[in-house]
């Protein structure tokens, strides 16, 4: 029963791994609330809108990014 949790935890150590990687290498991903078209249609008035969420870039930041930089800014702030 050890390995198979060895094992697990290990799988999930590797994913949290290739994530913070993929969210270094590409810090934005498509905006979730317009699906990275930058705008969406007014829900009464059906005329295209600026998505308030991205700001009409079709893209946000991405979580571990902010992880990333969060670490960074401690880690810079621990070393000076
Ligand atoms: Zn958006």
């Amino acid at each position: 029963m050890l390995t198979v949790a060895a094992l697990a935890s290990l799988i999930i150590l590797g994913y949290a791994a290739f994530y913070l990687i993929k969210c270094y290498a590409v810090p934005f991903g498509p905006c979730r609330r317009c699906k990275g078209a930058g705008e969406r249609r007014g829900r009464i008035i059906r005329l295209k809108r600026e998505c308030p969420r991205c700001a009409g870039t079709g893209k946000r930041v991405r979580v571990g990014r902010r992880v990333i930089e969060r670490i960074r800014t401690e880690y810079r702030a621990g070393n000076q």
